[in-house]
């Protein structure tokens, strides 16, 4: 059975491809490679397609089979994970983030009604990557966040993805269209194997900059903020390893190809680290210290969010394997040796 990915190429979709071609699928990336990575085609061996998710003609080749790439074989659900997700971008550039985030959506969206048709059936089914930053800063009492915590996004990336959400309910309320959404909370780490990882230019994630701090590609950590309401005063995350991650995609997929209808799953561990939390994990997993200071605030970044993952792990049976903070730090330590090397 053929699954097409979206935005396979980059960070989160690379390992849900590999995480597919494990559980026995055959996959076909469409990436545009504005931030994905062309290698990772001959890393996980699969068919990297370079396109636009809002090549509406490009798509109806690929869903069809008629694309060389799918050899033959028509795709029988997408994983959609192309998006730019830079929150501070989307600020300066909103139209960027709603013309390739949104509209780029609807276009997939209409194609999968389209080909379902087509066929004589449903829309094909959609597993679309969401994100906790659709729900804003949370108030103090919805802390763990549960699915049904009101979204009140505060940024224009938080806000397409809530849009792309939108338009699922209404997709699926109108011609049927399956889908399942999870809202990832703060994906880290890499691939235990070392031939995966997080590569984003520019970087702005906190464990890719603290591991560059300690090995000197940087001088040091800027800690945005320590006058946060939290016990340490630096902001609370819910790190969540990226192979658990592709794991409940797997599971995510099982379940829509079995019974259809429309879910939303948070998935993150249930445990929160702080900034600081996070800087001593990393200290104590390479027995090297880094240069830190403390920066004003980042604008948007809310004390705390940590999620309630029950749901997933009720309805999919998912169980996080790394839900350690120390775990995601080894395999990022690991991958980010190997990608940048050693001082
Ligand atoms: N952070 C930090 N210094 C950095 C990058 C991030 O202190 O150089 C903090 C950031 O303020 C947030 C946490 O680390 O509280 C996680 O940030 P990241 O950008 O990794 O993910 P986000 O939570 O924004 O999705």
């Amino acid at each position: 059975m053929t699954i097409l990915v979206t935005g396979g190429a980059g960070y989160i979709g690379s390992h849900a491809v590999r995480a597919l071609q494990q559980g026995g699928f055959a996959v076909v990336v469409l990436d545009n490679l504005v931030y994905g990575h062309a290698s990772i085609a001959e890393t996980l061996a699969v068919p990297l397609v370079q396109g636009q998710v809002g090549d509406r003609a490009l798509l109806d080749q690929l869903l069809s089979g008629e694309h060389p790439a799918c050899a033959g074989e028509p795709v029988q659900a997408v994983l959609h994970f192309a998006a730019y997700a830079y929150v501070g971008e989307s600020m300066s550039d909103p139209a960027r983030y709603y013309r390739n985030n949104l509209g780029d959506s609807l276009v997939l969206l209409e194609a999968l009604v389209a080909e379902g048709r087509r066929r004589g059936g449903d829309p094909l089914p959609l597993v679309f990557s969401s994100t906790c930053a659709t729900y804003g800063i949370p108030a103090q009492d919805q802390i763990p966040i549960r699915e049904d915590c009101p979204q009140r996004p505060i940024n224009p990336y938080g806000r397409s993805k809530w849009m792309v959400e939108q338009l699922l309910g209404d997709f699926g309320a109108a011609y049927g269209l399956p889908s399942v959404i999870f809202r990832y909370f703060n994906a880290a780490g890499a691939d235990p194997a070392g031939d995966l990882g997080e590569d984003h230019d520019p970087e702005t994630h906190l464990i890719p900059l603290t591991l560059d701090a300690i090995t000197g590609r940087r001088d040091h950590l800027k800690i945005f903020g320590n006058d946060y309401p939290t016990p340490d005063g630096t902001c609370i995350r819910d790190y969540i390893h990226v192979i658990d991650l592709a794991e409940a995609h797997l599971l995510g997929l099982r379940k829509l190809l079995a019974e259809g209808g429309q879910h939303v799953y948070n998935l993150g561990t249930g445990h929160g680290a702080s900034v600081q939390d996070v800087i001593s994990a990393a200290q104590a997993v390479t027995s090297r210290g880094l240069q830190t200071y403390v920066a004003e605030r980042r604008a948007g970044d809310p004390p705390m969010l940590v999620a309630t993952a029950e749901k997933a792990q009720r309805e999919l049976s998912w169980r996080p394997r790394y839900g350690e903070l120390r775990m995601i730090l080894e395999h990022a330590w690991v991958w980010h040796q190997r990608r940048f090397g050693q001082p």
